[in-house]
């Protein structure tokens, strides 16, 4: 359970949120965080504008691994 201990979010790892195929396929960075205060969903894109067939949705822990720098 250490692995939880240090997870830097609230919500659980296994939290479903939404990213781009940019950061995933192509490594890019994540310069656009948002986290919608009402129904609690994370963004996590490169900045660019996205198609619907560009945007994922993975695990917050997923994200948080490819990108430590995302905690606050
Ligand atoms: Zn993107």
């Amino acid at each position: 359970m250490n692995l939880f201990k240090k997870f830097p979010f609230k919500d659980k790892p296994n939290t479903a949120v939404i990213t781009c195929v940019h950061i995933l396929n192509e490594k890019q960075p994540i310069l656009y965080v948002s986290h919608d205060a009402d129904d609690g969903c994370w963004q996590f894109l490169c900045g660019r504008e996205h198609s619907v067939e560009e945007s994922k949705i993975v695990a917050l822990e997923e994200i948080y691994e490819m990108d430590k720098s995302i905690k606050k």
